[in-house]
């Protein structure tokens, strides 16, 4: 802000949606015909949706506009020219295959690089990038820097990778057996924490030092540009879009979901520097996406995105859209709700362990917050813990991550910060429960992303296991 008054959305509301709230006996009959998922609720039973910021936007004027000139011809679309150059303007890559979403540009860049028993290095992997590599049965190996790791650790960049032991592990393993470093920016599963530009730097370094390629996991690029022009010395003078541009330009291509950064509500795209790795991906593109002009999108979702990308390096949009993330990570820091610092691009983590400390691991504590949170308020955020990170693939054993967090994503342009203000009075009374609050086991299990089908039960108090943080607040 260059002046002294508040900060405040820069846009005016052209259309609304009506949302209600339902009472709180209503809400936890709704919780229980949902199994204590919350993916299973009804939206129409959500009073303030923070389950995802992914294709939850609201398009501007210019989008809609964009829409109606759709060239929805099958091959050749005016459409998808558009979007081309809009990306090549926006990232700089020149050669784009659309596809449905974020995971299908990972089904077609996974297929053309990744085989059986290989190990894609990055910092963390999304859950769709990891099941996706692991369905190539190969591995998807977290190499981010230890701080993203300490839920109290404020460093600036967090989402970075460790780049020494990254390399330590391509001299163990072998060149032959990394076939691209996928860098999230920022990094979604690991907080939503940026990536700095000198460690994108030695990323590029490194894949040069072994001839690997060097792809960006790309859907919050511009949050992770904006974080980079406010937190990284020397680019404070630098617009977002020439930083979002440089990005880029070190990697030699991108997978990206327009349904983050593209502020559209559908869409993806995967992105190359180089002739002969877009070639290698084109058949893949065809059988699983549809054709390279559309990708399994309507020409007018192409329009929409080809908009998108360019008022997504805003200044105004980003200052407010972070700040409000911002905003929200105050309101509750100053209710006394622990969280994992600091706050992230596009959501705020509660950071579950602190919040539930008496219920251990193997109770899905975060599972649990999320669900009391829902309702105490009728807010829906999002367990990232040991539900998401399921089983591994070889062992079947569960996988306890380090964190137990619940995710507050912030869809772009939807909500006020009034909206806000009630997140923080529904965290608030959570918190004030939170001695009362049990766990919960899983009563049926889908064989993979099993956070999105799972069903719970609840375990009460009484029945958990004693957590060693139990124990050792009790001095046994
Ligand atoms: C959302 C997301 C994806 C997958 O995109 P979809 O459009 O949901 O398929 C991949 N990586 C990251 C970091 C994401 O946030």
């Amino acid at each position: 802000m260059d002046d002294a008054l508040p900060p405040a959305e820069p846009f005016r509301i052209k259309a609304v949606e009506g949302i209600r709230r339902l009472t709180r006996d209503q809400r936890l009959r709704a919780l229980e015909a949902a199994h204590h998922n919350l993916f299973l609720l009804k939206s129409e039973d959500v009073y303030i949706d923070l389950l995802t910021d992914s294709g939850t936007g609201a398009m501007s004027d210019r989008q809609w506009a964009a829409m109606m000139a759709g060239d929805e011809a099958y091959a050749g679309s005016r459409s998808f020219d558009r979007l081309a150059e809009s990306a090549s303007e926006v990232m700089g890559f020149p050669y784009l295959i659309p596809a449905h979403q974020g995971r299908g540009a990972e089904h077609v860049l996974f297929s053309a690089l990744v085989a059986p028993g290989q190990q894609v290095i990055g910092n963390v992997h999304f859950d769709t990038t990891r099941a996706h590599i692991e369905h190539r049965q190969a591995v998807a190996l977290d190499l981010a820097v230890e701080e993203i790791y300490d839920a109290q650790d404020r460093s600036p960049f967090k989402g970075n990778l460790d780049v020494e032991r990254a390399e330590a592990h391509i001299r163990g393993v072998g060149r032959d057996a990394v076939p691209l470093i996928l860098v999230t920016v920022t990094c979604n599963s690991g907080g939503g924490q940026p990536v700095s530009m000198a460690n994108l730097t030695a990323v590029r370094a490194l894949a040069d030092r072994w001839g690997i390629p060097f792809f960006l996991d790309a859907c919050r690029f511009a949050e992770n540009a904006y974080f980079i022009q406010q937190r990284e010395p020397g680019y404070a003078g630098r617009t977002v879009a020439s930083i979002a541009r440089e990005m880029c330009n070190l990697a030699d291509g991108c997978t990206f979901s327009a349904k983050k950064d593209g502020l559209a509500n559908i869409g993806g795209f995967v992105a190359f520097r180089d002739a002969s790795l877009y070639q290698k991906a084109i058949p893949w593109a065809i059988l699983f996406e549809g054709f390279l002009t559309y990708g399994g999108l309507a020409g007018r979702d192409l329009e929409a995105i080809a908009v998108g990308l360019k008022e997504v390096v805003e200044q105004p949009y980003l200052e407010w859209r972070i700040g409000q993330v911002a905003r929200l990570a105050d309101g509750l820091r100053a209710a006394g709700v622990p969280l994992v610092e600091p706050a992230g691009g596009h959501a705020v983590f509660l950071d579950a362990r602190r919040f539930l400390p008496h219920v251990p691991q193997t109770a899905y504590p975060a599972q649990s917050l999320a669900c009391e949170l829902y309702a105490d308020g009728g807010v829906r955020g999002v367990e990232v813990g040991g539900v998401m990170a399921g089983r591994d693939p070889k062992t079947g054993q569960e996988r306890f991550p380090r964190l137990e967090m619940v995710r507050l994503a912030v869809p772009r342009r939807v909500y006020t910060d009034a909206h806000m203000a009630v997140v923080v009075e529904a965290a608030r009374l959570t918190l004030a429960s939170s001695a009362r609050i049990g766990g919960l086991r899983i009563v049926h299990e889908p064989p993979v992303l099993r956070h999105f089908s799972a069903r719970f039960a609840p375990v009460p108090l009484s029945d958990l296991p004693r957590s060693p943080e139990t124990r050792a607040a009790r001095g046994s």
